[in-house]
């Protein structure tokens, strides 16, 4: 792993290859939890399989423990569990699922040396035709950031693509929260913001894993902080969505480390009975 710039980490093809298993057993316990999610559900219990699901498979969880910047109280879960109006940072507890909620998933699985990162925002039962666009436009924006995640943009590539998808819809970006680099560490440089100008920011490069994670709001951008030290929600109370890969540049191009393609398997067996 070969350190550029100020604590850029360059990784080797062998790191990037630990990613990819760290990012492979993520990814399908996203398939699990998909499988899990429905009305009558306490949060909590998708914590409590989670945990049990990456310890089964030698891993640790990333989140459990971990302190972050905003203060010394460290995350209690495995799982972020941020439901309707709770952006990201969100506790697993006694909530009960209800019809029409939306729940994102957060978590980082810690294997063989490397952290993988994902999160997905799940519908629980029939949600509105609204919040149904905003999940939609969200996973889109992710899509399109990662398509510009290759050698030779910019970090600002990135962040701009992800805004001005958002922002065509009159979604909020959420500003104080940004996507980041990923190795050894959960959280690396460089910082992933989801707003920002083409061509300014860092320069991408192979060997470089980044998680791109836009946190979008269907009305004002802005968010608080609970009293819990975690929990972020939006101002207005409004719903927001939020969508995360981790994503390497291989031979100059995004090769997404985690796939929602386990959450897309389940569903259709749930769809088909
Ligand atoms: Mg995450
Ligand atoms: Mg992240």
């Amino acid at each position: 792993m070969l350190k550029v710039k100020e604590n850029i980490f360059i990784k080797t093809a062998t790191d990037i290859q630990a990613i990819r298993e760290s990012g492979k057993i993520l990814s399908k316990l996203h398939g699990e939890i998909s499988k899990m999610v429905a009305v009558g559900v306490k949060t909590l219990d998708l914590d409590i399989f989670a945990e049990k699901f990456i310890l089964d498979h030698n891993a640790t969880p990333s989140f459990k423990g971990y302190k972050g910047s905003q203060g010394s109280i460290a995350f209690p879960a495995s799982l972020c569990i941020s439901v309707n109006s709770v952006v990201v940072h969100g506790l697993p507890n006694h909530y009960i699922l209800k019809d029409g909620d939306v729940i994102s998933v957060d978590c980082g699985v810690f294997y063989n040396g490397f952290h993988a990162d994902s999160a997905y925002t799940y519908r629980v039962g029939n949600i509105k035709p609204e919040v149904e666009k905003l999940l939609d436009e969200t996973y889109t924006a992710l899509i399109k950031g990662i398509a510009k995640c290759k050698s030779g943009n910019r970090i600002g590539d990135i962040s701009h693509e992800i805004q001005s998808h958002a922002e065509k819809f009159g979604y909020g970006i959420v500003r104080e929260l940004v996507g980041h680099g990923v190795g050894r560490k959960l959280h690396e440089a460089p910082e992933v913001p989801n707003f920002g100008k083409q061509g300014k920011g860092p320069k991408l490069m192979n060997g470089m894993v980044i998680a791109i994670e836009p946190m979008v709001t269907m009305g004002k951008r802005t968010v608080k902080q609970e009293k819990d030290g975690w929990t972020i929600k939006t101002t207005d109370g409004l719903p927001s969505a939020h969508f995360e890969h981790t994503v390497g540049i291989v031979d100059g191009k995004p090769e997404a480390l985690t796939t929602f393609d386990y959450i897309v398997e389940s569903q259709k067996v749930n769809y088909n009975g």
